[in-house]
C-alpha cells in the first residue's frame, strides 16, 4: 500500500497496525496555507512512524511541518502516534472533550499504578475467571498523549483556508468524531462508517451503570444518515461513496444482533452471567478459540447489547453477591 491522492487537497497514507488483522489505519493528510493537518495518526510502533513519515515525504510534505492532528478517537491505532508528530513538528493535537478526559484518566490511571487492581475487579464481577483475568491483564497498551485542543460538536477544526467541522459521533468511542470537509462533500468517518466490517461497541467498565454506547451509536449513525450521501474517507479498509446507505446497513446489523440475545437469554433455564451470555452468541470463531484480549472485547459487545435491551424494557439485570445476572423481562 503507497500514499494515494484522493484529489481536492487529500491524500491517504496507509500506517501500518503490526500483528493486527486489519491491517493498516488510513492517515489523511489535509493541505492548507497554514502546513499539513492529519486526520488520524496511526499506532505507535517504530514500522508505523517510518510509514507515516516516508509516505509524507512522498507527497511532498514533511511530518516536521505538520500543522496539527485531529483524531477521531482516543484507540491506539489512531491516536498512537500523535504525540510522536507533535515532538516532530510542534503540531497540535485535538481530540473530542469526551475522548480527551479518557486520555487524561487513563494517562492517570497508568501513573499512579492503579489501573490493573480496577480492572481485574472489574472482570471478576463480570465472572470471568481468575486465568481470563490474569490474561487479559497482560496486555496493557501505552495511553496516546494528551490534547491540546478538546473538540466539540459541531466546532470548526484549524485548517485555514478550508471549512473542517467535527461531528460528535458517539459510540464506538464516547468522544468519537466524523470529521465533515463541508467544501467537498467529504466525510472522514474514523471507525463510525467502514464499508465492509463494522466497529466494535463495547461498554466499559463492563458493568457501568449509566452507558449506553449502542444507543449512542444507533444516535449516531441516523445523523450520519441524515446528512445525505456524502463520499466516505473512512480510517480502515477503502474509501467508498454512500454514507447514508452503509450507515443504515449497520444499524441493521445490530438489530439482528439484539434479537440474537433476546434468543440466547430466552433458551437459559436461569439468569446468566455477561461472561455466559457472551460465551452464548455468535463470534467470528467459536468462543473456546478466542484469545482472553478478543473475549474481553465480546464481553463488552455484549454487555452494550444488554444495556440496550434493558433501556427497551427487554432485558434485566439483577446482582447476585456482586456478580451480576441477565435475564429476559
Ligand atoms: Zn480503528
Amino acid at each position: 500500500m503507497s500514499p494515494a491522492d484522493l484529489g481536492g487537497g487529500v491524500w491517504s497514507v496507509p500506517v501500518p497496525i503490526p500483528g493486527n488483522p486489519l491491517g493498516y489505519t488510513l492517515v489523511y493528510a489535509l493541505e492548507s496555507a497554514g502546513g499539513p493537518v492529519l486526520v488520524d495518526a496511526g499506532w505507535s510502533h517504530p514500522d508505523a512512524w517510518a510509514a507515516l513519515s516516508s509516505g509524507l515525504a512522498a507527497i511532498g510534505m514533511d511530518v516536521a511541518g505538520v500543522r496539527g492532528v485531529v483524531v477521531t478517537h482516543h484507540h491506539p491505532d489512531h491516536a498512537g502516534l500523535a504525540g510522536r508528530v507533535r515532538e516532530a513538528s510542534g503540531a497540535w493535537i485535538a481530540m473530542h472533550e469526551a475522548d480527551a478526559r479518557i486520555v487524561r484518566l487513563f494517562r492517570q490511571v497508568v501513573a499512579d499504578g492503579t489501573h490493573r487492581g480496577f480492572q481485574a475487579g472489574m472482570l471478576r464481577r463480570a465472572g470471568a475467571d481468575e486465568d481470563e483475568t490474569a490474561e487479559v491483564l497482560g496486555e496493557v497498551v501505552d495511553p496516546p498523549a494528551a490534547p491540546d485542543r478538546d473538540l466539540a460538536d459541531g466546532e470548526l477544526v484549524d485548517l485555514p483556508g478550508r471549512r473542517l467541522r467535527a461531528i460528535w459521533t458517539p459510540g464506538h468511542s464516547p468522544g468519537h468524531i466524523c470529521l465533515h470537509l463541508e467544501d467537498a462533500d467529504r466525510l472522514f468517518t474514523g471507525d463510525h462508517v467502514l464499508p465492509g466490517i463494522t466497529p466494535h461497541i463495547g461498554l466499559f467498565p463492563l458493568d457501568d451503570p449509566d452507558a449506553d454506547p449502542l444507543g449512542e451509536f444507533l444516535s449516531s449513525l441516523a445523523r450520519i444518515a441524515s446528512l445525505g450521501e456524502l463520499e466516505a474517507l473512512p480510517a480502515h479498509q477503502w474509501t467508498f461513496h454512500g454514507t447514508a446507505a452503509r450507515a443504515r446497513e449497520i444499524a441493521d446489523h445490530h438489530e439482528e444482533r439484539l434479537a440474537e440475545l433476546l434468543d440466547v437469554l430466552g433458551e437459559a433455564a436461569r439468569p446468566l452471567t455477561l461472561w455466559e451470555t457472551a460465551r452464548g452468541m455468535r463470534w467470528n470463531k467459536p468462543w473456546e478459540e478466542l484469545p482472553p484480549v478478543l473475549r474481553r472485547l465480546a464481553a463488552a459487545e455484549a454487555a452494550a447489547h444488554l444495556r440496550l435491551l434493558e433501556r427497551r424494557g427487554r432485558a434485566s439485570r439483577t446482582d447476585g453477591d456482586g456478580t451480576l445476572f441477565y435475564s429476559l423481562t
